[in-house]
């Protein structure tokens, strides 16, 4: 690998990007994070004789993500973006929990240089793999002057941490930013951009140095017809000190699960209110009860707590 001012650093994390499976037509029963990333890197030819570092962080199916290796990662991705002779980093991820670990990314880091998730909805053992596209698509983007903060690259879209949710179960294309749309595109290699790219206030490292068992405990609870809300007490005593509830419509939870949580509130635990709804914020008004999660969805409202509180101590 060269070494220039240009490098481009590829974390890999696993994901389907990085799966198998025994026959080329099965898209759907594969194993994730099998391929190691510099495999990755290899298979794409576009990328040979660019200055790529490559490192192996973790190797997971997303759906099992850990705390643990979001703090590996973060301390890794901190570590390469102070270094100078570093334009960019790209992550490989799976699909499922890539939302929470950009926006985790984002609010802990908030980097003045680009964070790029390439993910695939296909393993890499596919007839028609679209990991090595959206890989080359994500070093793209993180070569681009200018680019900054933490996105996301599949289906030629780029998301950032703050919108982009996984909105479909199988097809390629299955990320969204709903409302505010993707911020750029990638068409043949070149960047349409359309929107800012994403900035703001860094948590920063300090509060990740503690052993994740150490980490406030937020939780998500769904508001549903006949939800009585009596298990709740039990998040208390299993140590919550945040939780988060996925209310129903503009942020309308059942009467029953609402006094339990105004309970907790009233216990001094922090309360969220985000929405089940696929899109939209949850509009307040003065008398509401609970607060609002704002536009962030549930998974990430877990993890904007679970940082506030980190930084309250
Ligand atoms: N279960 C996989 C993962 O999230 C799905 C994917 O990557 O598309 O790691």
């Amino acid at each position: 690998m060269q070494s220039t001012d240009d490098n481009i650093v590829i974390l890999g994390t696993g994901g389907t990007i990085a799966g198998t499976a025994a026959d080329p037509h099965d898209n759907v029963g594969y194993r994730a994070a099998q391929v190691g990333v510099e495999a990755l890197v290899a298979a794409v030819p576009q990328l040979a004789g660019l200055s790529l570092q490559t490192e192996q962080v973790a190797q997971v199916d997303s759906k099992d993500m850990t705390h643990e290796v979001w703090q590996a990662l973060a301390l890794r991705v901190d570590h390469h973006l102070h270094r100078s002779d570093v334009r960019g980093i790209v992550i490989t991820h799976g699909t499922d929990t890539l939302e929470e670990t950009a926006y985790f990314l984002q609010r802990v880091l908030a980097p003045t240089k680009p964070v790029v998730f390439a993910a695939a909805m296909r393993p890499a053992s596919s007839l028609r793999p679209d990991g090595p596209q959206n890989l080359l698509d994500a070093v793209r983007v993180a070569s681009e002057a200018g680019a900054r903060g933490v996105v996301a690259v599949l289906a030629g879209e780029v998301h950032g941490a703050a919108e982009v949710r996984k909105a479909h179960t199988y097809r390629t294309d299955a990320f969204s930013s709903g409302d505010e749309g993707p911020l750029a595109y990638v068409e043949e290699g070149r960047l349409r951009v359309l929107r800012a790219w994403p900035e703001g206030e860094a948590f920063g490292t300090d509060g990740l140095t503690r052993a994740p068992s150490a980490w406030p405990r937020v939780e998500i609870v769904t508001s549903h017809a006949g939800s009585d809300g009596r298990w709740v007490a039990a998040l208390a005593a299993l140590g919550a000190q945040g939780v988060v509830v996925a209310a129903s419509g503009n942020g309308s939870v059942h009467q029953q699960l609402e006094a339990e949580l105004l309970k907790l509130q009233a216990a001094g635990i922090r309360v969220l209110r985000s929405t089940r709804c696929a899109s939209g914020p949850v509009l307040t008004t003065g008398s509401a009860v609970l607060p609002s999660a704002g536009l962030l969805t549930p998974v990430k409202a877990r993890v904007e707590l679970m940082l506030q509180l980190m930084a309250a101590g």
